[in-house]
């Protein structure tokens, strides 16, 4: 099988092209040009002679029927996105480019030259926004009514994947993924600032900066980034939208309580922790997905609790700290 990831240096796209090399697949993964070679998520895709690194914005039309029509691929990951939702307010023209029109240059290039590859696209819990169904969770039929630029961005192309898919008898899945983290989440995510946190505190106890904050009280379903990639692999033949979820629902203080539970640092984070003026211009308040259809399906279930994957990232910033410390 010939797998094409676009996006592959992010968190979800580095983590699923080792589990489908581990598959024996050949995998083409696309990065776009940067100034600075950062290739650390790709360490050991790069140690694989079936894993090919081409350059691909996910923005240039061209550039995708280029690769689209010379690989031919089974399988094409569109994990490329602007993934940040505090970012897609002061970037929103950049985040649809990127989101939107980057993935309908995925599906025109495939209708075109590729028509029978199997096409997954990363839709959102944020599509949901403020809803939620009877019993206050979020499943496949609940109602989506996005809050954030990045939201909209990603609904318009989860419709636009079901128009592809009905129109042109395309096989495409979405996979409706809820927050998911591991040691490569990027810093900026509320997770990974507080694993970091701790991290930084352990290996270097002088260093005693605050934990800037902006709202404890939104609560997120949070589920392992490596339980993630495997449903995509497990979706992406299915033909159907799928949620991705633990079913479980955390606030960010009881996120605080773990990871300062982690050995090592004083468990009251009252300490440490200050609060800021939150500068969402609107919040979602309440995620918690119901993964019934997906494990129905596949027999997919998380593997990793909570407490697992928080320890783990943090053991990853441990470990980075004290290298360059
Ligand atoms: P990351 O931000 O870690 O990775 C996104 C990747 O997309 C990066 O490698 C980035 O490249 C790349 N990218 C961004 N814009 C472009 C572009 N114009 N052309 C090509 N590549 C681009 O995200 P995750 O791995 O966490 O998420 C993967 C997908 O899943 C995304 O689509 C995201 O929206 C979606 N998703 C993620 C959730 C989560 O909690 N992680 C939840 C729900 C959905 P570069 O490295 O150069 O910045």
């Amino acid at each position: 099988m010939k797998a094409l990831i676009l996006g592959v240096r992010g968190q979800d796209a580095s983590l699923l092209s080792e589990h489908l090399l581990n598959k024996d697949y050949t995998v083409v993964g696309t990065i776009r040009r940067a100034s600075c070679h950062e290739h650390h998520n790709l360490e050991k895709s790069l140690t694989y002679p079936n894993f090919h690194l081409e350059y691909g914005d996910i923005t240039d039309a061209g550039c995708m029927s280029g690769l689209i029509s010379k690989y031919q691929p089974d399988e094409i990951y569109v994990l490329a996105a602007q993934s940040h939702v505090q970012v897609s307010f002061t970037n929103p023209i950049a985040t649809f480019e990127s989101n939107t029109m980057g993935f309908l240059n995925v599906l025109e290039a495939a209708r075109i030259y590729s028509p029978n590859s199997s096409i997954l696209f990363a839709a959102t819990s944020e599509q949901f926004g403020d809803q939620v169904n009877e019993r206050g969770m979020q499943d496949e039929n609940t109602l989506m009514n996005p809050r954030s630029p990045y939201g909209v961005s990603k609904l318009a192309s989860y419709k636009l994947a079901h128009v592809y898919r009905e129109s042109y008898d395309m096989k495409i899945s979405c996979s409706i993924c809820f927050n998911h983290e591991s040691e490569r989440r990027g810093l900026n995510f509320v997770t990974m600032k507080v694993a970091d946190y701790v991290a930084h505190r352990i290996a270097d106890p002088k260093w005693r900066k605050p934990l800037t904050l902006y709202n404890l009280h939104s609560y997120r379903d949070w589920i392992s980034a490596h339980d993630v990639v495997k449903a995509m692999s497990a979706i992406i033949h299915l033909n159907d939208d799928f949620v991705v979820a633990s079913g479980k629902t955390r606030s960010i203080t009881e996120l605080l309580n773990v990871a300062f539970s982690y050995p090592g640092i004083n468990p009251d984070w009252s300490t440490c922790v200050e609060i800021a003026e939150n500068n969402r211009p609107l919040e979602v308040p309440m995620l918690c997905g119901d993964s019934t259809k997906l494990h129905e399906a596949t027999g997919w279930k998380p593997t990793i609790s909570f407490r697992d994957m928080i320890f783990g990232m943090i053991k990853s910033r441990v470990d980075y700290h004290k290298q360059t410390h």
